[in-house]
């Protein structure tokens, strides 16, 4: 996709325009594959910024609608990045479904990750370029694995836990050859690089120099600021004499950034003038709407239902599924499809998204974290709900608040007990 992008109005990257134009932060990506020592990403306060913090969660439809309102509001958004409150690539679906739909909608935007680097694999660096993804920030603490071990508890790679200098080196060599290949697809590269006394302050502008050999283009040595319970929350903040000091040293290899102002993962405004606080409410409107996941292609809406008149059953145990559609003059139902026996676990949850294909989403009282997840990598919304039909699915059609719709009446004749518990793991 060819598109033209005015890198001049990143905020970030360019101090000049820091006063004219703004960023918006997207809280897509929940989950995390490294422990950083100075991170605590407990905290869900709008008085609390530094980055990791976020007050919610958007899926990648809710994070264009809320896009959507923002820019209404606030037309100086130049660009959307994803910073967490995990990391994006620890959620590349998400990350990646959030990126291509918004630059379907406004191909002129500005497209931003900031990433640890670990998942950031030669596969993705191809499909951000191919999205048009042009900043990139990559948080690269050392590049000695002795240092980079003490900054890190844990490194998570798929499903094997690294600690000790094997994490540390396998985290280096991820994040050397991200910083190589983002130059190689043209994409602009930042290093943020957390200064902490006594553990990296030292080597900071040796990481530097080795990004500046790499192609990096913009160099942020960021204070570390202590957190509460993390083990690094007696460090010492580094003052601005030692800040000063490093950039300055730093300099020589790569121009600085100075005006970062460590902001939260739903961060929204200019870089000095903060405005998360006034989107706050929409954010968490934003959150609790039913924003189906792609509509082209999915005209139905899949129901489990004993009578066709409440949503009454629990996802695992629906034998058939209902399959409604809207209409001129209201919803219709138009087929019953019958469910893939149940016991047989993902396979089973593949299948009936397969079954439902053509849906938009799926009504049910619950269902566990297991169906959630794959029903919504496969474009099918979940939602858990109980009362009329009609109304989840005006719900899902108009748009309208999931909380209204969960547990709103009595269910009729639904069974208690038994199937999934709603923890993901009683879910066949
Ligand atoms: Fe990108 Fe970081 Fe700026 Fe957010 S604050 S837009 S992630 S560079
Ligand atoms: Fe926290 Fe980011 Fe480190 Fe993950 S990579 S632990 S979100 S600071």
């Amino acid at each position: 996709m060819t598109v033209t992008i005015n890198f001049e109005q990143h905020p970030c990257f360019n101090a000049k325009v820091k006063g004219q134009f703004g960023r918006v932060h997207l809280p897509v990506a929940p989950r995390c594959n490294v422990q950083c020592n100075y991170c605590n990403r407990k905290y869900d306060c709008v008085n609390e910024s530094r980055p990791g913090v976020t007050s919610t969660i958007l899926s990648p439809p809710q994070a264009l609608y809320y896009m959507e309102r923002v820019l209404e509001k606030e037309p100086r958004i130049t660009v959307a990045g994803i910073a967490g409150p995990g990391d994006p690539f620890a959620n590349p679906e998400e990350t990646l479904s959030t990126m291509r739909l918004l630059r379907e909608k406004y191909p002129n935007l500005i497209l931003c990750l900031a990433t640890n680097g670990l998942g950031l694999r030669p596969e993705y660096i191809q499909e951000i370029a191919e999205i048009g993804v042009s900043h990139v920030t990559v948080t690269i603490n050392a590049i000695d694995p002795e240092i980079t071990r003490q900054v890190y508890r844990w490194i998570r790679d798929d499903k094997t836990v690294y600690r000790g200098r094997k994490g540390a080196e396998l985290l280096l060599e991820r994040q050397l050859n991200a910083v190589k290949g983002l130059k190689a697809a043209g994409v602009v590269v930042k290093i943020n690089c957390i200064v902490m006394p006594g553990i990296n302050d030292h080597h900071v502008v040796e990481v530097a120099r080795t990004m500046a050999e790499l192609g990096a283009d913009l160099f942020n040595a960021m204070a570390m600021y202590p957190t509460p319970d993390t083990p690094f929350e007696d460090i010492q903040e580094p003052d601005s004499l030692m800040m000063a000091k490093l950039r300055k040293e730093c300099e020589q290899y790569l121009p600085q950034m100075r005006h970062c102002t460590r902001c939260r993962a739903d961060a929204v405004g200019l870089l000095g003038a903060d405005q998360s606080e006034e989107f706050h409410g929409c954010l968490i409107a934003c959150s609790k709407k039913i924003v189906p996941l792609e509509s082209k292609n999915r005209p139905y809406v899949a129901v489990a239902s004993y009578e066709g008149v409440l949503v009454n059953q629990h996802l695992g145990q629906a034998e058939q599924f209902q399959i409604w559609e809207k209409t001129d003059s209201g919803f219709k139902m138009v087929e019953e499809r019958i469910a893939p026996a149940p016991g047989t676990g993902f396979e089973r949850w593949q299948k009936v998204a397969d079954l439902l294909h053509d849906c938009r989403a799926v009504l049910a009282t619950s269902m566990g974290d297991n169906p959630k997840e794959i029903l919504s990598k496969c474009g099918v919304l979940p939602v858990e709900m109980s009362g009329f039909i009609q109304e989840g699915l005006q719900a899902v059609y108009d748009g309208g608040d999931l909380t209204k719709l969960k547990g709103k009446r009595p269910v009729v004749g639904a069974v208690k007990g038994g199937g999934c518990s709603g923890d993901g793991l009683g879910c066949g």
